[in-house]
């Protein structure tokens, strides 16, 4: 959500720590220097020495701009690389909005788009773990891991308008290429490579196909992270289709997508992010434009055509939305709080409304002052 890659949006998430699920993630950032030792990027675009990362679980309170209605899943900052180069950086994942993502999203899309029943039972018993697993990799090891290479600019500055999607596209790749890696299990965050499978499961269904069921007919794709879903998914899958590792099924009119050698598929994930890592860290413009704009923004109109046709029989919304919870004061005496009570409206536009009346405290026309 940074076309320019800057970041001069504004947005607030009220939140409050999860300590138990914290605690369970702990883990990811003690480790964080063995997952850049073992990155299959350039020796000269790992880091020595990770420094400060700190991740936590959260649970949201309300949120308000950019982070309002539509919200994000997880947050890390700070933006500059020189910062989180010198002091690290910080990481949250919103643990309510995505389980609330989770139980919105229904197995119809799932029993629809999956190849056979095998995907569908890994995804009921591994899906949400999968899930969360990849927002905390996205978040803690990926945007915090690699180096630019010495007197190379800001991504901002050197790969300009494709800095944000192919960020966010680094950030998945380390998540993706990590959750078949034995030591997820060994770090007990996984009991089984199954959760990786189902991950490699939803990410190409949804790269390739489902995602596009969010555009109208015949517009290309602009958004950051659904560009890089489509790049890397597209790149991956004109590979993996030559050497077999995934076959693309038509039954019926209806086409799947069916992975079939998933450790050849972490192998394209690696080789693909090695590429992206070295981009980013030579600045190399003109390979970032290549494969964003040959992989990620132009959509093939008759999958494009199905996946709707197939989406909208279903009847679930694209898009979630979410509606604050309110908060009302329980005076016990004159200025005195003695509880919150937490309200939960259920009408979206008379929330927004009640918003405008209560905190629109801004003219809606600035008066000139002449000196
Ligand atoms: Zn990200």
């Amino acid at each position: 959500n940074d076309p320019l890659g800057y970041t001069g949006s504004y947005e607030t998430i009220v939140q409050i720590k999860d300590f138990d699920a914290s605690e369970r993630m702990k883990v990811l950032m003690d480790n964080a220097q063995w997952f850049e030792d073992h990155m299959p990027f350039m020796d000269a675009h790992k880091k020595k020495e990770v420094v400060g990362i700190t991740y936590n679980v959260v649970n949201v309170a309300g949120e308000a701009g950019d982070a309002s209605p539509s919200t994000p899943i997880g947050v890390n900052l700070p933006n500059s690389n020189w910062i989180r180069v010198v002091h690290g950086s910080k990481s949250v994942s919103l643990g309510n909005i995505v389980s609330a993502y989770d139980k919105a999203s229904g197995g119809g899309l799932l029993s629809e788009f999956a190849h056979d029943d095998v995907e569908v039972a890994r995804s009921e018993s591994h899906g949400a773990l999968a899930g969360k697993l990849h927002t905390a990799m996205h978040e803690v090891i990926g945007h915090a891991s690699g180096k630019l290479e010495d007197g190379v600019g800001e991504p901002k500055q050197t790969i300009k308008e494709y800095s944000s999607t192919l960020e966010e596209g680094r950030a998945d790749l380390v998540a993706l290429y990590f959750m078949l890696d034995e030591k997820m299990v060994e770090l007990g965050l996984m009991k089984t490579l199954e959760t990786g499978k189902s991950e490699y499961d939803s990410y190409i269904r949804n790269g390739m196909m489902l995602q596009l069921r969010r555009l109208e007919q015949g517009a290309d794709i602009e958004e950051a992270h659904m560009r890089n879903r489509a790049w890397i998914s597209h790149w991956c899958f004109e590979r993996a289709q030559e050497s077999g590792a995934i076959a693309k099924v038509v039954r019926d009119g209806k086409t799947f997508l069916d992975i079939k050698d998933y450790e050849a598929l972490r192998g394209l994930f690696g080789e693909l992010l090695r590429e992206v890592q070295r981009i980013k860290s030579q600045g190399d413009y003109e390979a970032a434009k290549a494969l964003v704009e040959g992989y990620g923004v132009k959509v093939d109109q008759a999958i494009h055509e199905e996946v709707l046709t197939r989406s909208e029989a279903l009847g679930i919304a694209p898009y979630g939305g979410f509606i604050n919870p309110e908060m009302q004061a329980m005076y016990v005496e004159d200025g005195m709080i003695g509880d919150v009570k937490l309200v939960y409206p259920d009408d979206f536009a008379t929330q927004m409304l009640n918003y405008s009346q209560s905190y629109g405290f801004l003219p809606l026309n600035n008066d000139y002052i002449a000196e």
